[in-house]
């Protein structure tokens, strides 16, 4: 016996998944996983950790008033996640590139080497965004 299923997603013109007809203020199941495949990676800028080591985040945050809809959504590891507590920003422009920015403003484009992960104080979160301007 053969099984199979039917399943309504949409899609918009750059190919991210816009409605799977649910709503939640969390991405889980269909729209989780829709989240999980806008990358293959971390979107943070030069973060190389798997997808499958990230969680589904919002762009722009729940707080903020961020649908909960895939094309407000990337994978994020948890490290950077944390990072949007600090007010840097993630997002992914119309033509599907994720962009990384300081709290300034600033984008990031170093190297990931050069990426710290977690800054425990505000005075160690304050001197990397000084580095980061500086060049
Ligand atoms: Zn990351």
């Amino acid at each position: 016996m053969v099984r199979g299923c039917i399943r309504r997603v949409v899609y918009d013109t750059q190919g991210v998944v816009t409605d799977l007809g649910r709503r939640s203020r969390l991405f889980t199941g269909a729209a989780r996983e829709a989240v999980m495949l806008l990358a293959t990676e971390c979107v943070w800028a030069g973060c190389d950790r798997p997808v499958s080591w990230c969680d589904a985040d919002h762009s722009l945050s729940w707080g903020a008033h961020g649908a909960t809809v895939p094309r407000n959504g990337g994978p994020l590891c948890r490290a950077h996640n944390l990072q949007k507590e600090h007010d840097f920003r993630v997002h992914r422009d119309t033509n599907g590139q994720w962009h990384t920015h300081c709290p300034d403003g600033t984008e990031i484009t170093c190297p990931p080497c050069l990426l710290p992960l977690v800054r425990d104080t505000q005075a160690e979160q304050e001197a990397f965004v000084l580095a980061l301007a500086e060049g």
